[in-house]
Parts: structure tokens; C-alpha cells; sequence
């Protein structure tokens, strides 16, 4: 399994180059936490991150 980094940018959790995303290329491998978020209009933490799409994200890059 590829090594998993989180977009500093949008905090998606992605392996590979870039974020598939943002496109952003700034990325931590030592991310603290996950969430998987399905429904970002109801979601707290999602609110709190400021995500507005699913998926899976991490809690501090
Ligand atoms: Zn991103």
C-alpha cells in the first residue's frame, strides 16, 4: 500500500504526487487523525475544517 499524506491545503488524505483535490503539492506523511466525512452539510467537524465535499480527511496535518 502507497504511503497515505494529508493535503496541507484542504486536508485530504491522498497517496501520490499531488493533491487530487486542490492540486496542491504541499503534503504531511505525519498527519494526526482521520474522518471519513459523508455528509459535510450536517457535519460539525466538517463545518469546524471547513469542508464542504466527501471524504476522507485528516484532523491536523
Ligand atoms: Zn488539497
Amino acid at each position: 500500500m502507497p504511503k497515505q499524506k494529508a493535503c496541507k491545503k484542504c486536508k485530504t488524505i491522498f497517496s501520490g504526487a499531488k493533491c487530487p483535490k486542490c492540486g496542491s503539492e504541499e503534503a504531511s506523511d505525519a498527519f494526526k487523525g482521520r474522518i471519513f466525512i459523508t455528509n459535510p452539510q450536517e457535519s460539525e467537524i466538517a463545518k469546524k475544517l471547513k469542508i464542504n465535499e466527501k471524504g476522507e480527511y485528516a484532523i491536523k496535518t
